[in-house]
């Protein structure tokens, strides 16, 4: 039997993480599982380490965020699996590249936050995304060079509130935001979606990963999510990633990669282009959906005006899931946060930790 890829899960009891789980105990016989980690699942922690046989689990509600970066960087790893949620990510992404390690990347949040800080540690094909759309440029980019890319096309779905006004959103409630036409997610990564602000941590995302200026990064709105993201050359050839909306495929290809395996659930069945119909593409609403432009205004600044945009954002999601404040709420804490601050060049995990705390104080008090 071939050596298995020993493997470190992060946020295993998330959507993510549960879906990797998944994932990974079908294919036992190709990948071992060495460690996972979750917030404070106990029960289902315990569950998932006994049917994959894993001896290494992190409770971080309990153990705090050092031992959840410790199983990040441990040594019988050969690839981690970032699956946690927001900007307590970095932390863990900067041990497992610091150590060596491939890591697939489902937490966007540690490119957005450190991507001038993470990128220069990642040598070619080891850092692998499994965000959908960036699974899907990454796959669209294989073979070929990155100079002869005219633009990366990353398709939005549009969320739950396409062709609202502003003043229908200003009333809509958690429950409707956090009711995804075409994906099952989790609620922070949903309300993301609702604000459209996802799509804009996806653009910073792709300009870190794929090393490609933002001007030739375009959003399209796409409703139907089956192209799940496209690159265009300078020859005038697209090439498009097209799938199912199941996060199993781009969780899974990239822990086969740079091979493919079977999907573990019949995926030539569910989309049959036979029945596919029409597939619609137009121009995203940045007026009425402001969160998507304050993301695409903070990634051209750079420097730490992401970090910044992120940890605003963060509080806010918090806060109008809580019922604290309303939909339209969310756009005016981050933009009044991005306002006050002063961009910084990004130096260490430690000043970017800082500002971190420091701009979630500030959103509070703006809540
Ligand atoms: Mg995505």
């Amino acid at each position: 039997m071939p050596e298995r890829l020993k493997v470190v899960i992060l946020g295993s009891t998330g959507s993510i993480g549960r879906q990797a789980v998944e994932v990974c105990a079908r294919y036992q016989d190709r990948i071992e599982v060495v460690g996972l980690t979750a917030y404070a699942e106990t029960v289902l922690l315990a569950k998932q380490a006994e049917a994959l046989g894993v001896t290494h689990t992190v409770l971080s509600s309990v153990e705090g965020p050092a031992a959840v970066a410790a199983l990040a960087k441990h040594p019988r790893a050969d690839l981690v699996l970032n699956a946690l949620v927001g900007a307590a990510g970095l932390e863990s992404s900067y041990a497992a590249l610091k150590a060596g390690k491939v890591l697939a990347l489902a937490n966007k949040e540690s490119l957005v936050v450190g991507g001038e800080l993470l990128m220069p540690l990642v040598e070619p094909g080891r850092l692998l995304p499994v965000d959908s759309e960036h699974s899907a440029l990454f796959q669209c980019l294989r073979g070929e060079e990155a100079r002869e890319v005219a633009n990366l096309w990353i398709t939005a779905s549009g969320g739950p509130f396409r062709g609202r006004t502003r003043a229908e959103l200003a009333a809509v409630t958690p429950a409707e935001a956090l009711a995804h036409p075409n994906w099952k997610m989790g609620p922070k990564i949903s309300i993301d979606s609702a604000t459209l602000m996802n799509k804009g941590l996806e653009v910073i995302e792709a300009h870190h990963l794929f090393a490609q200026p933002y001007r030739r990064i375009q959003v399209v709105q796409h409703p139907q999510s089956r192209v799940h993201s496209l690159v265009e050359y300078v020859d005038g050839s697209f090439k498009a990633h097209l799938g199912v909306t199941d996060m199993r495929i781009p969780i899974q290809y990239a822990l086969s990669y740079p091979e493919r395996w079977p999907a573990i659930f019949d995926a030539a069945v569910t989309l049959d282009l036979r029945e596919m119909g029409s597939l619609d593409f137009s121009a995203p609403d940045t007026e009425t959906f402001g969160c998507l432009r304050l993301a695409l205004e903070a990634g051209k600044a750079g420097g730490t005006m992401p970090c910044v945009l992120n940890a605003a954002n963060e509080v806010a999601v918090a806060a109008f899931l809580d019922r604290r404040m309303g939909f339209l709420d969310i756009e005016r804490v981050v933009g009044e946060c991005l306002e006050q601050h002063e961009c910084e060049k990004v130096q260490s995990l430690e000043q970017l930790q800082a500002l971190d705390t420091e701009t979630r104080a500030r959103a509070q008090e703006l809540v």
